[in-house]
Order: structure tokens, then sequence, then C-alpha cells
């Protein structure tokens, strides 16, 4: 496994401190994202995020790593990241140890671009590309933002399907699938992503699927190919809610469709199965941004259980392990792909990745949080032309959270300072 350098003049010694974390959960906009950010006696800001469970990720960075953190140099990007995983190694550092490190490590890594002036995809070695293709994933308006009637977060896979409208991305793509494809193709996209075997699980569970439901739930594929030939990539999610015998029907019904990758419609918990269903699948198979540690990773491509692996910023360890795993899978000739879906950073973090590193084919977007929501959380948006992402141009991350989203008035905001 490649260890990345930090090709900065000042990563280590470097005078800097950081002098407080401050967190706060921005349950109006999106319940399940955690932000974060990093202050130093330099007037450097570092910004990072992560999603899920955002209570327990606040509570490791506040009350377990901050102690680490204040009064240390921020410039010492992988001494941090190291140190933290090795001391949340000792109880299991998967989970919300692994996420509080990726956020640490997002804004870890906008301090040093701006201390540098440059951007992070610079410093991760310069660009690989000018520009990043993305695909669109199924989430509307309202995906991973609509809460329960006691203001809770919904659980990952059942999010909001949505309504007809503008962006309703979720709706359309099971309901008016062939018109949402036309509309992409429009806007320059190459390639668009379904969801609608959740549908499927929430009927009949993960472990059968009868092939009644398979063919209504193909359908919105097969109308999107019928409608516009090969004009546009169909990709399946199905975020992980089936057993083999279920993701085999579902592949063999897939086939005729000649789909870029079918993503976690078999449940990860095992590697072997998972070969055993690229095996058999006749499709290509992506697997996963449920994978939250690099044996996980090595499982998978040491088995032969992956044509693409997905990678989330956020959740898989930040940028520098994210980097990490992108030049891993490039060894066994692995294409990897970067996840979003869950936050503006993860998006820019992974573009900083994408933009960097030969192997990346594709990042994850979801158009309907780009368009609607995201200027509510960053001040610099994403630029999307014709179906590719612009690496980001700012020094560090090049977007900054919301200064007013950090307002020690919100009761799910923290701050911790050096005493
Ligand atoms: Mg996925």
């Amino acid at each position: 496994m490649v260890t990345p350098s930090i090709p900065c003049p000042v990563a280590n010694s470097s005078g800097i401190k950081i002098t407080a974390l401050e967190t706060v959960i921005p349950g109006h906009i999106m319940p399940g994202l955690l932000l974060l950010r990093i202050h130093t006696d330099a007037g450097f800001v570092g910004h990072g995020e992560t999603y899920y469970a955002p209570h327990a990720v606040a509570s490791m960075i506040h009350d377990w790593m901050g102690r680490r953190l204040l009064d240390a140099d921020p410039l010492s990007v992988e001494n941090h990241w190291r140190f933290l995983y090795e001391r949340a190694s000792a109880f299991g550092a998967r989970g919300a140890e692994m996420r509080a490190i990726s956020a640490i490590d997002l804004a870890l890594w906008d301090i040093l671009g701006q201390a540098c002036g440059k951007p992070v995809w610079q410093l991760l070695g310069g660009k690989a590309r000018e520009k990043v293709r993305i695909y669109n994933s199924s989430g509307g308006p309202n995906y991973g933002r609509r809460v329960g009637e006691m203001g809770e977060q919904g659980w990952p896979g059942h999010g909001d399907l949505g309504k007809p409208g503008p962006l309703e991305d979720n709706w359309a793509s099971n309901f008016a699938a062939g018109d949402l494809a036309e509309e992409l193709i429009a806007e320059g996209y190459t390639a668009m992503k379904f969801w609608t075997f959740d549908r499927a699980y929430y009927e009949f569970g993960g472990g059968y699927i009868p092939w009644s439901a398979v063919k209504q739930y193909i359908k919105p594929m097969e109308e999107v190919r019928n409608r516009v030939g090969d004009k546009i990539e169909i990709l399946l999610d199905g975020h992980g809610f089936f057993q083999l015998p279920a993701a085999l029907r579902i592949a063999e019904a897939m086939r005729d469709l000649r789909p870029l990758w079918l993503e976690d419609v078999m449940r990860i918990d095992n590697a072997d199965t998972l070969a055993d269903f690229r095996d058999k699948a006749g499709v290509p198979v992506a697997v996963s941004e449920m994978l939250c540690s690099r044996e996980d990773y090595r499982l998978v491509l040491e088995r032969r259980a992956a044509d693409y692996v997905m990678i989330d910023p956020t959740w898989a360890g930040g940028i520098s392990e994210t980097r990490r795993l992108a030049e891993f899978a490039q060894a066994y000739n692995i294409p990897a792909t970067m996840h979003d879906c869950t936050g503006p950073l993860t998006l820019f973090s992974g573009l900083h990745v994408a933009t960097a590193v030969p192997n990346v084919v594709f990042q994850e977007s979801v158009r309907a949080h780009i368009r609607t929501f995201y200027s509510s959380l960053i001040d610099t948006n994403v630029i999307v032309e014709n179906g590719f992402a612009l690496p980001p141009t700012g020094p560090g991350l090049g977007t900054r959270l919301l200064p007013e989203l950090f307002d020690p008035a919100n009761p799910q905001y923290r701050v911790s300072r050096k005493s």
C-alpha cells in the first residue's frame, strides 16, 4: 500500500497550533450530517464533515480525540491520522471512530492547503485530469433530509421517494425513468444510478425476491434502454439489502441491459460470498462505500470480489485513506469510484482525490442536493459542466462551511478549547 508524503515544506514543526474544535449538527438541513471546524492560532480554519450517527462522532471528537489535537501542529496530517487510528484500533476503529478520523482528516488537509495556498489536489500530486466525470444518483431534494414525526434521521437506504416535480430524481427514476434519462442526457450526463430495488426489499426483505417483483422493479431501467439506447450508462445500487440468491436473480435479469455496474446488490458482510456473487452475476460489480477499513478493501480485492471499488472519503478515513485505497485498487487494475449523497464536503473531498489520482473513474453526485440545499451549507458550490465536475480552485478544500451554521445557541453545537 502506498503511503503518501505530504508535499509541503511546512509539514512538520510549523509553529502553528490548533486552538479549538467546533462541531454542529445542521438538523434543519441534513440531520445525519456532522460539521466540523478546526481553528488555529494562525487564522486558518479547517472544515470537515461526516455522516450518520452524528452525536456519536461529535463525542469521539470532543471527548476523546480532542486531547490529541488541541495545541498540536495541524499540518502533521498523517501523523495525527496514524495516532488516532492506532489508538482507536484498541477497541475497534471502524464506525464512529473512523468517521471522526475522516472529518478531522478533511479539516487538516483544508488547513494544509490554506497554509500552502494550494488546492488539496495539488498537494496530492497535481492533476491527473482536467475534469471529473460524474454520474447522477437518484436522490431528490428531500433525500437524506426528510425526518420523522419526532425530527429523527431516516434509516440508511430508506430515504424519501419524493413526488413528481423538478429534481425529484428518486421519484422520476422509479416512475418516469425515460423522461429522466432524456433530461440527464440533455445536461451532458453519461451515467445515471437507480435505486428501484429498494422497494423490493421493503416488500419482500433481502432473502427472497419473486420473479414478478424482479420484472416490476427492472422496468424503469428497461424503459431507459428502450428510450435512449446506449446514450447513458445504467447503474443499480441495492444499498446492501439482498442476500446471495435474491442478488443473483436481480443480476440475471440485469444482464441484457448491460449495466455499467451493480453496486451493493449483495450485502457486504462476507468477501467470499461477494466473490461468489461476482463470479456468477455476469455483470460488473461495484463494492462498496460501506467498507470502512483497508482490510475490508484488501479482502474484497484479494478475493476478486469487485470490478470497481467505491469509497466514501468521510467514512473510510478521510482524504488520506481514500487516496491510499484508490491507489491500492490500482495495483489490482480495479478502478476506484467516489461515493456521495452524504454532504457537500464528501463531494469536494472526493473531487480532490479524483482530480489527483488517475485510478478514479467516476464521482457520484446528486444534482438535486447540489442545486437545492448545498448553498445553505457551503459558500462555494461545485461547478458541474456537461456531465463533469471541475476541480475546486480555492486553497484547501476550496469551499467553506457557512459560519452561521456554527451557532453556539444551537443545542447541537459543541466546542472544545485548550484550557
Ligand atoms: Mg451506494
